[in-house]
């Protein structure tokens, strides 16, 4: 009799389920979860929702930890110029994460000076929100890309003023007990439906032109005790330029 293992799945501390195919290479256990609820401004039943048009519950201030104070406004919150970069109270691993941003449409300035805003997987390493509308920029630094690490496969953005979305894979980095990486994270990316980061490896933090892994689990709190997990908040970026967001969900991996 021929017997496959497919998968081992540990579930919490003690059990252990085994995936096995009978004798003709099938498997029917375990069944996966059903997901529903999936459509437009919709988040999957199975999402954790950071916000959906009413408040900032999910999110803090991410160098002070008092509440977020950007700006609400018929479901959409926008940067706060100088209100600073804001995190999710929770923290994640690996993630899947749907965004929907828009760069304002009272164009000023050009480059990377025109709808800069971010969002900071881990908090360490930044997938760019830019306008990228006829916009010439290092293209290391426009949007679609972990800044200057990767650049986008192609240019898919949207004019300033119109909603774009990012849909993002990210495995996150994993160490060993003794701080030592045993494997990088990694970065899919999909903006307005479109694939623009495939499977993209992060070097490291995304602040310094000398990336490396380091355990510096907590960026913006100096003072609170280093929290090696594994898991990270994620963090938009007050780039002081004013771009919106709404429909915010993540789904943990
Ligand atoms: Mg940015």
């Amino acid at each position: 009799m021929r017997k496959l293992i497919i998968a081992l799945l540990s579930i919490g501390v003690s059990s252990q389920l085994v995936a096995q195919a009978n004798d003709r290479g099938e498997i029917y256990q375990p069944v996966p979860a059903k997901v529903t609820g999936v459509g437009h401004g919709i988040a999957p039943s199975d999402a954790i929702v950071l916000f959906d048009g009413s408040d900032l519950d999910a999110w803090q201030i991410a160098d002070s930890e008092e509440a977020a104070a950007w700006d609400i406004e018929d479901g959409v919150v926008t940067v706060k110029k100088g209100a600073g970069t804001i995190k999710t109270r929770q923290r994640f691993g690996d993630i899947q994460l749907h965004v929907e941003w828009r760069p304002t449409d009272n164009v000023q300035g050009d480059g990377q000076g025109r709808g800069n805003s971010g969002i900071f997987l881990h908090s360490l390493y930044e997938v760019q929100i830019l306008d990228s509308w006829n916009n010439p920029t290092y293209i290391n630094g426009q949007a679609g890309s972990i800044y200057k690490q990767h650049i986008p496969l192609v240019n898919v953005s949207k004019p300033p003023g119109e909603w774009q979305s990012y849909d993002i894979i990210f495995k996150a980095p994993v160490y060993a007990v003794t701080g030592v990486l045993e494997s990088p994270a990694y970065v899919t990316l999909m903006q307005n439906g479109v694939l623009v980061l495939n499977h993209a490896e992060i070097l490291g933090a995304t602040f310094t032109l000398e990336p490396e892994y380091t355990i510096r689990c907590e960026p913006y709190s100096q003072s609170r005790e280093q929290d090696c997990s594994g898991k990270m908040p994620i963090s938009l970026q007050d780039h002081g330029q004013i771009v919106s967001y709404r429909n915010i969900w993540v789904r943990e991996l």
